[in-house]
């Protein structure tokens, strides 16, 4: 699937994660949640890779998008959440910098990188969801999909999404809300 709808999965793990009234006081319960947001935005990969998906953004526009997007993100969230955000971001690009990252080097640079099986089983011919033939109209639900809950998300847990992205904005206020 491409990069942005995972990254903007990731924006939604993050905050359904992070309940601040309940973490803010813990660095323990920080670090746990990081840990937790890693592996969740891992396998909501998987399951975006395994759900039917065309790949509507062209590939560099895609890449550029998402990493500008996860940079601007991590930058606006308030470190008290940083590793949070960051682990999920770095969760959801993850299985496709391990499977997918060697052949693109490859590539790009005209290097002969060696190339192994793919580690993670949804980029697997019989798992992936990638449809080729054009046929995009379930894709374009899924991706209806996966965004409208990623808002839904944020909205049900608006206040939390404020103390994590929106602090840098207006302190005072999203600290008094
Ligand atoms: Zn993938």
């Amino acid at each position: 699937m491409n990069v942005i709808f995972h990254t903007t999965v990731a924006v939604g793990v993050s905050v359904l994660l992070t309940d601040t009234e309940r973490i803010e006081q813990s660095k323990k319960k920080i670090g746990v949640t990081s840990v937790l947001a890693f592996i969740t935005s891992v396998f909501s990969h998987g399951i975006m890779d395994y759900m039917p998906h065309c790949y509507p953004i062209n590939s560099k526009i895609d890449v550029a998008l998402s990493f500008c997007l996860m940079l601007f993100l991590v930058f606006m969230t308030d470190k008290k959440y940083k590793s949070i955000v960051g682990l999920s971001f770095l969760g959801t690009v993850f299985p496709d910098l391990i499977d997918l990252l060697p052949s693109i080097i490859n590539k790009q640079l005209s290097l002969n990188l060696p190339i192994g099986e793919k580690l993670f089983p949804w980029h697997w011919h019989q798992y992936s969801g990638s449809i080729y033939n054009g046929e995009c109209y379930a894709s374009m639900i899924n991706h209806c999909f996966l965004v409208l809950i990623v808002i839904i998300v944020c909205w049900c847990r608006f206040y939390d999404f404020k103390k994590i992205f929106l602090t840098l904005l207006n302190p005072t206020k999203v600290a008094k809300t």
